[in-house]
């Protein structure tokens, strides 16, 4: 790996092509197969992915966008960047994603798109969030960010809806040595009009069609991309191998939480989240042992700065919020020893047994 993505680094920096070019062409083809989509344009980042996407479909103010409440922030901020309004719902007791039932309950009058999102790299239930947007004549974005790779029905993420995003997030399951996202798609149309905004609108060096950004893929950042493609599929088996392992450590214990597998998902475990009755006292704990876990998220979107009275819609949140109160994310990416990640689960459950001690 560390050949390949030097040998990419000489080829762009000796090409003297740095936006735009052969590097991103390539990538986009290779990125666009692995989805099976039929189009894949890169763009600077995933919040820029899914604005400009939203902003592609037309979709601006007086329209209403349904978003998982338990999801990254940026989610709801690409929803609130073309004007509309996000309109959060509740996810899943058992998946942590969407809940198709009250993303339906959600629908109203304005509502344009929804936007589920494979958070953890489990897929949400697509089948009954295509049905619901299909009766209703909605646009279904999916929120890839964090599932590269992941199935459904045996089918990527990517082409699940009307339009798919990632980011490539260096610490995300495929990342670039910076920031970077990318939109996949069947639709021609689409795929057109968002290759016109990411660079100022131009259709060409002398003529702006449309009002654009600058949202650009760099060659480096695809060269990178392209090294690291042929290996995404062992890193994501490497955490799925994790993930059973935790997974088992955990199962004769209901006092953690864990995230259940639909029997239709292949998903590729971007993180593992679980819960536990005192997830402060447990982290503290963790540290204590130099295990380093972190939270997604202790503050969802609509409690966030970004989201004051007036500025969004919907809930209430009760599963989202006892996530953010209760869940904690265990140390979970491919080169991850076995050892160490055992040494993790025990020390989880230590946890359990200092609680019990500490309550008789
Ligand atoms: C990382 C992430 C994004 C945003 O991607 P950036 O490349 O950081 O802009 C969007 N949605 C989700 C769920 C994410 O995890």
């Amino acid at each position: 790996m560390a050949g390949e993505l030097e040998a990419a680094l000489t080829r762009v920096a000796d090409s003297g092509w740095y936006l735009l070019g052969p590097e991103l062409e390539e990538f986009e083809r290779e990125y666009a197969a692995y989805c099976g989509t039929r189009h894949c344009v890169g763009v600077a980042s995933g919040l820029d992915a899914l604005e400009l996407t939203l902003r592609a479909a037309g979709i601006g103010p007086g329209d209403e966008v349904i978003v998982p409440a338990y999801t990254w922030v940026a989610t709801w901020l690409a929803v609130s960047a073309v004007g509309a309004t996000p309109v959060g719902v509740d996810v899943e007791e058992s998946t942590y994603n969407l809940d198709p039932t009250a993303a339906e309950a959600a629908i109203g009058a304005r509502t344009a798109a929804i936007v589920p999102v494979h958070l953890r790299g489990e897929p949400a239930d697509m089948d009954a969030i295509d049905s619901v947007a299909r009766q209703r004549g909605l646009l279904v974005v999916e929120d890839a960010a964090q599932a590269h790779g992941a199935r459904h029905r045996g089918r990527r993420t990517g082409g699940l809806g009307d339009a798919a995003i990632f980011s490539f997030y260096p610490a995300k399951n495929l990342g670039a040595l910076g920031d970077a996202g990318a939109v996949t798609t069947d639709d021609e149309e689409l795929a057109g009009k968002l290759r016109l905004l990411r660079n100022y609108g131009m259709r060409n060096r002398y003529e702006i069609e449309s009002a654009g950004v600058n949202s650009r893929l760099a060659e480096i950042q695809a060269a990178v991309l392209r090294a690291k493609l042929p290996w995404l599929d062992g890193w994501n088996a490497a955490r799925s191998g994790h993930a059973e392992a935790y997974r088992e450590a955990f199962a004769e214990q209901p006092a953690i939480g864990v995230p259940r597998t639909p029997q239709w998902a292949d998903p590729v475990w971007h993180l593992f989240i679980i819960t536990h009755p005192d997830r402060d006292a447990c982290r503290e704990s963790l540290a204590g042992r130099g295990i380093e876990s972190l939270v997604h998220y202790p503050q969802l979107p609509h409690m966030s700065g970004a989201y004051p009275e007036g500025t969004w819609r919907g809930g209430p949140f009760p599963v989202a919020e006892r996530l953010a109160a209760t869940s904690l994310s265990l140390p979970l990416y491919p080169q991850l020893a076995a050892d160490r990640r055992d040494a993790v689960a025990a020390a989880v459950l230590a946890t359990l047994s200092e609680a019990a001690a500490g309550a008789a």
